[in-house]
C-alpha cells in the first residue's frame, strides 16, 4: 500500500492540532487533536511511499512506534485515504493507460469522495469500462446523456432510435449539425465514440435482441415524444421488467424537465405504478392520456428549451453513474422535476402501486412487515449513529490521541 491523503479534499487547519479535510459538509471531515510530528506525517502521505518507508520517516520525526500505522488505519477508516497502487487488476490496467487516466482525472478525484476504501475510486472507474448501457431516444436529451456516459468512462453505450436527424435534434454535446439528414442511431453512435476517452474494450458477442436482453447494466429511456416523457408507457417497459433490467426515465415535456424514476424492477416503483397512482388521483387521467397519445403526430415539434434539455441530460447521466458506481441515487422511487422559469428542482415520490404487476408493492409490504418486527433493534442502531458530533468530538479529544469524526461545517 502507498497511502495518500485524498487530494480531492482541500485541507485546512481549524486550530494547531485539528485538520479539516474538505470544504463542503457532505464530504468534509476533521481530524484531531494531533501533535506537530503527526501533522508533519500527513504531508508524507502522498502516494510516493510505502508503509516501511513511512515507518522509518515516523521514527525520524520522533514518533512512537506504531503511530504511523495507527494514523494510516484511522485515516483509512474515516475514508480519507487512497492507495496509489490499489484497486485490483482492472485498476492496474487502467493505471497503465496514462492518456485515458489523464482525461478522467477529475472523475477519479470525484469518485474518491464517494468511495471509502483505499484504491476504491480507481477500481470503480475501471469497472465503468466493463459496463454496457443503452439509451433509447437520440434527441436533445438522449444523445447528450449517451455522450456524457461515454465521456465518463462507461465502456459500452448504445443508442437506439429510428428515423433521420432533424435540424431541431441538434444540441451542444449531442447530435451535431453535420448529422442532419443522416440516420439518428448512426449519428448518435458517432457522438458516443467521439466522447469516449478510450476505445471500448473488446467483448465477446452476446446473443439476444429486444430491449430486455441480458448484459445491460442500465437502460435510459429518453423519448423525443413529450407525452412519452410525461406519461411513460408501461407496456414499453415490460421487457425490461421481465428481464430485471434497471431503467431510468428522463426528458423534457413542455417547460418541465423530468429525471426519474430509476426503476429497479420488483424493488421500486415503475411506469405502471406511476400510471395507476395518477389514475387513482384523477379519474380523467386515462381519458386525457388517450387524447394526448393519439394527437400530435410525427410532424409536431414539441417545446424543448435547450438549456433545460442539457440540464436534464446532465442530471440523468449523474443519476445513472451514481447507480452504476454502486450508490443509491435519489431517483429511485422519485421523479425529479424542474420547470421554467423558476428552475427549482423538487422530487415527487413515485410509490409502488398494488394494482401494478411489477411486484414492487408486494416487496414494499414485505419490507414494512420485516421492519416492524425489528423496530427495537433498529432504534438502538439509529441512536448510536445519530449521536451529535459535538459530543463525539469532545469524547474523542479526551480519550484518543488522534480521533476522527464527521465535521459539521
Ligand atoms: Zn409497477
Amino acid at each position: 500500500m502507498h497511502p495518500t491523503v485524498k487530494p480531492a479534499l482541500r485541507r485546512g487547519w481549524r486550530d494547531l492540532g485539528t485538520a479539516q479535510f474538505g470544504m463542503t459538509p457532505p464530504h468534509a471531515l476533521t481530524l484531531g487533536p494531533m501533535d506537530t510530528a503527526t501533522s508533519g506525517l500527513l504531508d508524507l502521505l502522498n502516494g510516493t511511499r510505502g508503509l516501511p518507508l513511512l515507518r522509518a520517516e515516523g521514527r525520524r520525526l520522533g514518533l512512537p512506534d506504531g503511530r504511523v500505522d495507527t494514523l494510516v488505519d484511522r485515516l483509512a477508516r474515516a475514508g480519507l485515504l487512497d492507495d496509489a497502487r490499489g484497486g485490483g487488476p482492472a485498476a492496474d490496467a487502467l493505471r497503465a493507460r496514462t492518456e485515458v487516466l489523464r482525461r478522467l482525472r477529475p472523475d477519479l478525484a470525484s469518485l474518491s469522495l464517494t468511495t471509502s476504501e483505499p484504491g476504491g475510486a480507481l477500481a470503480r472507474l475501471a469497472a465503468r469500462r466493463a459496463l454496457r448501457v443503452r439509451v433509447h431516444g437520440a434527441g436533445r436529451v438522449g444523445a447528450v446523456v449517451a455522450a456524457v456516459l461515454s465521456g465518463a468512462g462507461v465502456g459500452e453505450v448504445e443508442v437506439r432510435d429510428e428515423g433521420r436527424v432533424r435540424p431541431w435534434d441538434v444540441a451542444p454535446g449531442g447530435l451535431p449539425a453535420e448529422a442532419v439528414g443522416g440516420r439518428r442511431d448512426t449519428a448518435a453512435a458517432a457522438v458516443v465514440r467521439r466522447a469516449a476517452p478510450d476505445r471500448p474494450p473488446r467483448r465477446p458477442h452476446s446473443p439476444g435482441s429486444g430491449t430486455g436482453e441480458p448484459g445491460l447494466s442500465l437502460v435510459i429511456l429518453a423519448p423525443r415524444d413529450d407525452v412519452a416523457v410525461y406519461a411513460p408507457d408501461p407496456r414499453a417497459a415490460e421487457p425490461l421488467l421481465a428481464s430485471g433490467t434497471p431503467h431510468l426515465y428522463a426528458g423534457v415535456v413542455e417547460g418541465t424537465g423530468v429525471v426519474g424514476p430509476l426503476v429497479l424492477p420488483g424493488e421500486t416503483a415503475c411506469a405502471g405504478c406511476l400510471h395507476e397512482a395518477r389514475t387513482d388521483r384523477d379519474p380523467a387521467w386515462p381519458r386525457l392520456l388517450a387524447q394526448w397519445r393519439s394527437g400530435g403526430g410525427p410532424r409536431r415539434v414539441g417545446a424543448c428549451d435547450m438549456a433545460l434539455s442539457t440540464t436534464v441530460a446532465g442530471l440523468a447521466a449523474a443519476h445513472a453513474l451514481a447507480y452504476l458506481d454502486g450508490a443509491s441515487p435519489s431517483g429511485s422511487g422519485a421523479r425529479w422535476e424542474v420547470s421554467l422559469p423558476a428552475l427549482s428542482w423538487h422530487a415527487r415520490p413515485v410509490l409502488p402501486h398494488p394494482a401494478c404487476r411489477c411486484g414492487a408493492a408486494e416487496r414494499a409490504d414485505e419490507k414494512a412487515e420485516g421492519e416492524q418486527s425489528s423496530t427495537l433493534g433498529r432504534s438502538r442502531a439509529t441512536m448510536a449513529v445519530q449521536r451529535p458530533s459535538t459530543e463525539r468530538a469532545r469524547e474523542a479529544g479526551a480519550a484518543r490521541p488522534t480521533g476522527t469524526w464527521r465535521a459539521h461545517v
